[in-house]
């Protein structure tokens, strides 16, 4: 078949599919945009909870099919609504920024932190022994109880907070999600044998 096109004609087309590429580009960019506010919380910068479980799933699939070892911790703040009722809901709000930017400066060796819910974090500890993790979570423990809480306007610590924490590691035949009701399960004792403290011992 011979089609005949006029030059102005093939100029308007080309006009037309650019016009459309250039649509078709932001549609994407904002169903990218909209699906990382999504996954992201907005106060700490974090991936949430709806990221942390189906990740979690895939490196703890990753993880035992390459037979490498996995650990994870959960973190809860100690009577944080006795904080809150004390210096005041934004001021809790900064307590809790403070608190990820803190754990963000603990994920190197592939760790990674997550905001898991209000005042609970998760940390994903892969390559290393529950033993490891531990460690690494009794050093956090320590941290959170120095970190600094001050007063913007006088500059003084007015007060302080403590974490509990629950670590538990992928073992055999274990579902990748058990490894969550596990650490949660153990930072429930820690929370009944007095909170500020990692558990198991
Ligand atoms: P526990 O030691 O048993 O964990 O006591 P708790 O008071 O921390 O636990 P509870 O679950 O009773 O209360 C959680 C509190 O955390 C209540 C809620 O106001 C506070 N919280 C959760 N998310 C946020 C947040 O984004 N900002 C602030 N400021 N507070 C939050
Ligand atoms: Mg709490
Ligand atoms: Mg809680």
């Amino acid at each position: 078949i011979h089609v005949s096109v006029s030059s102005g004609e093939i100029g308007l087309r080309a006009k037309a599919l650019i016009h459309q590429k250039l649509l078709n580009d932001k549609l994407r960019d904002t169903v990218r945009d909209g699906l990382h506010a999504a996954v992201t919380d907005p106060l700490t910068g974090l991936f949430n909870r709806r990221y942390v479980e189906p990740h979690l799933a895939r490196i703890a699939t990753q993880a035992l099919a390459a037979q490498r070892e996995f650990a994870v911790m959960i973190l809860d703040i100690d009577h944080f609504k006795q904080f809150n009722d004390t210096y005041g809901h934004l001021f809790g709000d900064t307590v809790i920024k403070g608190l990820s930017k803190r754990l963000q400066s603990a994920c190197r060796d592939g760790i990674n932190a997550y905001r898991f819910g209000g005042e609970e974090f998760a940390l994903i500890v892969p390559n290393k022994s529950i033993r490891i993790a531990r460690q690494y979570a009794e050093t956090l423990r320590r941290a959170i109880e120095k970190l600094s809480i001050k007063d913007r306007r006088s500059g003084k610590q007015v007060g302080n907070i403590t974490a509990s924490f629950g670590v538990a590691e992928l073992e055999h035949g274990q579902s990748p999600e058990s490894i969550i009701e596990q650490a949660d399960k153990l930072l429930y004792e820690a929370k009944q044998l007095g909170r500020n403290r990692v558990m198991p011992l």
